[in-house]
């Protein structure tokens, strides 16, 4: 029903608004995401879960919009005509609109924008199981728990489902939370932390290095506008810094090699220890990337580096002396990737339903995953990862 005194009820959501409806008279509910005043006439952009109308708000109905804030919750019906705005076709022209609630504060973060970088990227988001039936990654930091009569563990990320969910979907990404049993305890290290991953189908590990330094790009350049207008209070000048044009990107061998000429004894391909991260950190200081690590120090998806098979093709994003991000290309091919598995000492039988999709056509592939809690200490300058966390487990906190 349209008109009378329904206040709640929609005729149709923003995606069913078109062309086939000009003419008809429609009721729309939503969240206020725009308010454009041009004078005679005023365009509001309403948002609801499925996309955005534009309306336009003329002569005595405009008396209505006096002290609407963006966010409100606002039903408007009216009637849809051709619209002249190049991303809308058709517009509804409002022959009656009602202020539901009226969004006090203006939101801290904007909903809508949530990972706006990667959704213009063509990214879908999804939510994989954190409760597993094996190691998703191989490795001894997996927290096992009862699950009726078996053993099923708690997720340490979502690689395995990731990668094989670029098969339908192309580009995927997820933020959700993992677990690790880390036994050390460490500044950097939560039993419990965020991710964010993404995955995504004809990429190679340069094109996903390049999409990490836009991601972290938009989201600096988000919060300097956040702080200017005073809904984040960090220090402005220190916000600016970490926002420099792009992020460096160094290979493992020219790190082990400044290392080495700075007095470290690191064998190359071996791993760099803690200590030889925190002299790189004081040598970069700042966002940069190492790129072409060992194959043998990485996990058994990673592809190895066309040119050098003794390395990977993969990167970590690295702040100072702080790992941000993992991320590489990923074998496509069942049978190399079958090979790695029982190379690094696993049980292939373990990964059966995993190297089946692999059958069914899978695409080269590439992606990462970032530590959201490690990006918030530096976003934060704090160098303990429980301080930007609201309830951290570690191996002496389990409460509250
Ligand atoms: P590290 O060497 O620092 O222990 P990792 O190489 O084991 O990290 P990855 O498996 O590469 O970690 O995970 C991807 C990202 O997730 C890391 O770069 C980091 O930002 C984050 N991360 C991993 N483990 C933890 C943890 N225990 N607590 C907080 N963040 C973590
Ligand atoms: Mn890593």
């Amino acid at each position: 029903m349209i008109g009378g005194d329904d206040r709640i009820h929609r005729s149709h959501y923003a995606y069913q608004i078109d062309k086939s409806l000009v003419g008809k008279m429609v009721r729309i509910a939503g969240w206020v995401e725009e308010i454009r005043d041009i004078g005679k006439l005023v365009f509001l952009l309403i948002r609801d879960v499925s996309g955005l109308v534009q309306t336009v708000i003329t002569g005595k109905h405009l008396q209505a919009l006096k002290d609407l804030t963006r966010h409100s919750i606002v039903v408007i019906s009216g009637t849809i005509q051709t619209g002249k705005a190049k991303d809308f076709d058709v517009e509804v022209k409002v022959d009656q609109i009602e202020i539901i609630s009226r969004a006090i504060q203006p939101l801290p973060l904007d909903p809508a924008n949530r990972m706006s970088v990667l959704q213009s990227e063509r990214f879908i988001e999804v939510l994989t199981p954190k409760i597993i039936g094996a190691a998703s990654e191989g490795g001894a930091n997996l927290f096992s728990v009862n699950y009726f009569d078996t053993k099923a563990f708690l997720a340490q990320s979502p690689q395995l489902y990731k990668e094989q969910l670029i098969l339908a979907m192309d580009r995927v990404f997820e933020i959700a939370p993992y677990f690790r049993a880390e036994k050390s305890h460490t500044v950097r290290h939560l039993s419990e932390f965020v991710s964010v991953d993404i995955e995504a189908a004809f990429l190679d590990s340069k094109d996903v290095m390049d999409l990490a330094e836009k991601v972290l790009l938009t989201v600096l350049d988000h919060l300097i506008v956040s702080v200017e207008g005073g809904s984040v209070s960090l220090n402005k000048e220190s916000i600016l810094e970490l926002r420099r044009p792009r992020i460096e990107r160094y290979s493992y061998k020219h790190c082990v090699d400044i290392l080495n000429h700075e007095g470290e004894q690191i064998v190359y391909g071996e791993d760099l220890s803690d200590s030889a991260l925190r002299k790189l950190g004081e040598i970069y200081k700042g966002f940069y990337f190492i790129t072409d690590w060992p194959l043998k120090l990485k996990p058994f998806y990673i592809h190895e580096n066309e040119s050098d098979p003794f390395l990977s093709e993969s990167f970590d994003l690295q702040f100072g002396y702080l790992e941000l991000i993992s991320g590489g290309r990923r074998h496509h091919d069942s049978c190399k990737l079958r090979r790695r598995i029982i190379d690094q000492g696993l049980d292939p039988s373990r990964f059966e339903d995993h190297l089946r999709v692999y059958e069914w056509g899978m695409p080269p592939h590439s992606g990462w995953g970032l530590g959201l809690d490690r990006l918030m200490m530096v976003l934060t300058n704090v160098q303990n990862i429980r301080e930007v966390v609201l309830y951290p487990r570690d191996t002496q906190r389990l409460h509250p």
